[in-house]
């Protein structure tokens, strides 16, 4: 029997049609009451074939460790496995819409107390910081938290982050900073750009966007190095978030199924509907990763003619192409290699920081997906809750 379901997902994974370990394990959340956390290191998932038994899920520095032969013996990131893993995220997004809280200068990062005082400076080879001891608990922190060592202030970097994102070139940038009193050079900005999107990015991809049923794809083309290169989206159609991103060569024999992958990973589900052009790849990943999302119950359905005078027509990817890509085509130009942290910037910027007009309140579309950042400096906020939760 064991066998038998090893096979069965082994070619699972190598492209026949079918539930992977990612869809189990979202089907034993799904199914409701099969979960139970005993702490934040201990979940409890019942054996879907034993309803009396049931597996112990642990927290390790090396990831989740489960009791299943799936993981024991196979060495599998088996469903149980992805069943915590969601259920945490599920429970993380529902408790509190997700807030992303600022950190607050004047309290202690230990036991928020007011009575800090200031301590000795810390040296760092490219600059001094402050640090600070709590008269409540003695503990000493810095509020530099993720900027140590940074010749700039925290404010100075996420500034410069964001304004390279939003379509500035980085010569551009390191001038205003200039303004803003800190000289560095542009390979700077880019150097910071990547960095901070690569912890934000690991941050993000904790949190559970609140996705609606309807997604399409988009894909911009660019010139990347005299290269031509096409930029892939899955885009969330209620809330405009961009929820999975790949950089290809081709427009329509490249494999997307692993963007189609992530996204589903990311959201928690798969679609109900997915809107793309015809393009047969697109129609083969649907088919690998969407069309057997339910197969309990309802099928995904694939529109992949977009009408471009009819229900379909789609305002939402002309203004993905020129909001979210066009207008910062300076940035892109620095893409160096295909999975360069600078697309992640773009993505981080598209859902986190800009107000989107076609939203109520031009809400960004992380704020329409029930997570919000709190503050006006996004990027501060996200660096600081990122490194805080590492
Ligand atoms: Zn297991
Ligand atoms: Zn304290």
């Amino acid at each position: 029997m064991n066998k038998n379901k090893k096979q069965t997902s082994q070619k699972n994974a190598t492209k026949v049609v079918g539930p992977t370990r990612a869809d189990r394990g979202r089907r034993i959340f799904e199914h409701g009451g099969q979960v139970r956390r005993i702490d934040d290191i201990e979940y409890e998932v019942k054996s879907q074939t034993w309803p009396d038994r049931a597996y112990a899920v642990f927290r390790t520095e090396r990831g989740w460790i489960c009791s299943c032969p799936d993981h024991l013996e196979a060495g599998h990131t088996c469903k149980h496995i992805h069943a915590v893993d969601i259920s945490i995220r599920m429970r993380q997004a529902v408790q509190t819409g997700t807030t992303i809280r600022q950190v607050d200068p004047t309290k202690c990062k230990h036991c928020g107390s007011h009575s800090i005082i200031r301590d000795c400076i810390r040296h760092f080879k490219k600059g001094d910081v402050q640090q600070y001891r709590c008269k409540d608990c003695k503990k000493r922190f810095t509020h530099n938290l993720g900027f140590e060592g940074k010749r700039a202030t925290p404010e100075q970097v996420s500034t410069g982050i964001e304004l390279l994102f939003a379509g500035m070139s980085t010569r551009k940038v390191a001038t205003t900073l200039k303004g803003m009193g800190v000289t560095i050079s542009h390979q700077t900005v880019l150097n910071w750009a990547t960095q901070y999107a690569e912890i934000m990015e690991r941050f993000a991809d904790k949190i559970l966007p609140r996705l609606g049923e309807q997604w399409r794809t988009d894909e911009v083309y660019v010139s990347v190095k005299g290269n031509p290169r096409y930029i892939f989206a899955m885009l969330d159609t209620e809330t405009r978030y961009w929820i999975a991103k790949m950089v290809a060569e081709h427009k329509g024999n490249d494999d997307v199924a692993p963007m189609f992958a992530k996204a589903k990973d990311v959201a928690g589900k798969a679609p109900e509907t997915l809107v793309s052009d015809g393009a047969a790849n697109f129609h083969h990943a649907w088919r690998e990763q969407y069309a057997p999302r339910n197969f309990l119950d309802k099928d995904t359905i694939h529109i992949n003619q977009v009408e471009f005078d009819g229900v379909h027509h789609n305002n939402q990817m002309e203004s993905f192409n020129g909001n979210t890509i066009r207008h910062r085509e300076k940035v892109i130009r620095g893409l160096k290699r295909e999975d360069s942290a600078i697309l992640t910037g773009l993505q981080l910027y598209h859902n986190y920081v800009r107000g989107h007009l076609g939203l109520a309140d031009h809400a960004t579309p992380a704020e329409a997906a029930g997570i919000n950042v709190q503050g006006d400096n996004k990027f501060l906020t996200m660096i600081q809750a990122a490194v805080q939760s590492d």
